[in-house]
């Protein structure tokens, strides 16, 4: 195996899913949801200087295909990624994804990786370093809602990160609960399995929704919320699917990612365009303000922007250098004279 080195840069270093789980392992799971936090916070405070725009999307009846590209003016990055709820009725996945950064100096591709599983973990890590920022002091317990790929990962980061110890789910599916808490066990959380919405919620200072359903879903109305709670609203993420009932969005003091994006995909899709939101980098820089007092609602009204799939593969290919963990990839055409691309063709005839 090769170092990354620029003598290489012809191949292009590949993490495949296998090596993923591998590097997970080799990690460990908590702290590799620590590292990704880091490494987005790192960003999120750097907000400014990165190139944004609004995920390129492609819609159709089942679900969306999705781009989403940024640059911090020395990499670029984007990743490939799909949502389709009804896949898993037929055995696949609801969200697959794999993902590039590229030299922007010479625009030739540093690294390629499968990003289902890391958007699992930097999706979770995200909502535990929000909820860091915004979460009531000393809340300990997570209502979960939505017992689905996501599920156990939004709960142990929520353990890593911010000191949650019990997770009270909840699904439609009872199996998808069953799952959750079997996959859950050993991990040093009290894990306790709800027959309702409202069940899961008992008791919890952290809410999070991330179910899959491509409507204008009311996972939670307004009576169900009480004072005080921090929402982490993972699952409504395209326009026509959302999870919360529009009068929690007007009780709560609502945090985004990147407006532009939020504004067509997000829960406050339901709201007028002017509807007042805190972008959560200024939270985190301390130019806006966070949880100001006991009974606020917070609510982290998350889609996923390209900035925190950027930091996950920063992270990724920081952490490859020197291991075993990924294969380099005849991607790039690389004559020797680069104007002979058609001779390089040719001397490979048989
Ligand atoms: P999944 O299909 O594996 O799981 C979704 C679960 O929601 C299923 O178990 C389903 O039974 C359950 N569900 C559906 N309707 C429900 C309801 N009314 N009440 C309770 N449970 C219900 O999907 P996943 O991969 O876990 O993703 C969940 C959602 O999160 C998707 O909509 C996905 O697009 C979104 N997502 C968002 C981000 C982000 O950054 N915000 C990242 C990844 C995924």
């Amino acid at each position: 195996m090769t170092n990354l080195s620029p003598s290489d840069k012809a191949l292009v270093p590949f993490v495949s899913v296998d090596n993923m789980m591998k590097l997970v392992h080799h990690i460990g799971l908590e702290p590799m949801l620590k590292g990704l936090a880091d490494y987005i916070e790192a960003d999120f405070k750097r907000w400014e200087l990165f190139d944004k725009t609004p995920r390129v999307a492609s819609h159709s009846a089942e679900g969306v295909i999705e781009l989403m590209p940024t640059s911090d003016g020395e990499v670029y990055g984007f990743k490939y990624v799909n949502g389709h709820p009804k896949n898993m009725k037929e055995g696949l996945q609801t969200v697959t994804a794999f993902g590039l950064l590229a030299d922007v100096g010479n625009g030739y591709p540093v690294l390629l990786s499968e990003m289902t599983v890391l958007t699992a973990l930097r999706t979770a890590a995200t909502s535990a370093m929000v909820a860091k920022h915004l979460a009531p002091k000393g809340a300990t317990t997570m209502a979960m809602i939505g017992n689905g790929a996501q599920s156990e990962f939004q709960s142990l980061a929520m353990k890593a990160i911010c000191g949650v110890d019990t997770v009270r789910l909840y699904d439609i599916d009872p199996a998808a609960t069953e799952k959750a808490a079997r996959n859950l066990e050993g991990w040093g959380m009290k894990v306790v399995a709800c027959k309702s919405a409202e069940e899961s919620m008992e008791g919890a200072g952290i809410i999070t929704t991330c179910t899959a359903d491509k409507q204008y879903a009311t996972i939670l109305t307004d009576n169900m919320i009480g004072a005080g709670v921090h929402i982490n609203a993972i699952g409504g993420d395209c326009p026509g699917k959302t999870e919360l009932h529009k009068d929690i969005l007007t009780r709560s003091d609502v945090f985004v990612e990147y407006p532009p994006q939020t504004r067509i995909e997000g829960e406050i899709q339901q709201m007028p365009e002017d509807f007042a939101v805190t972008e959560m980098w200024e939270v985190i820089n301390g130019t806006a303000e966070g949880r100001t007092n006991e009974r606020q609602i917070t609510l982290f009204d998350s889609v996923g922007f390209a900035i925190e799939d950027f930091s996950a593969l920063r992270f990724v290919r920081d952490r490859i250098q020197g291991t075993e963990l990924f294969m380099d990839l005849d991607l790039l055409a690389d004559p020797d004279d680069p104007r002979d691309l058609f001779g390089m063709v040719q001397r490979a005839a048989v």
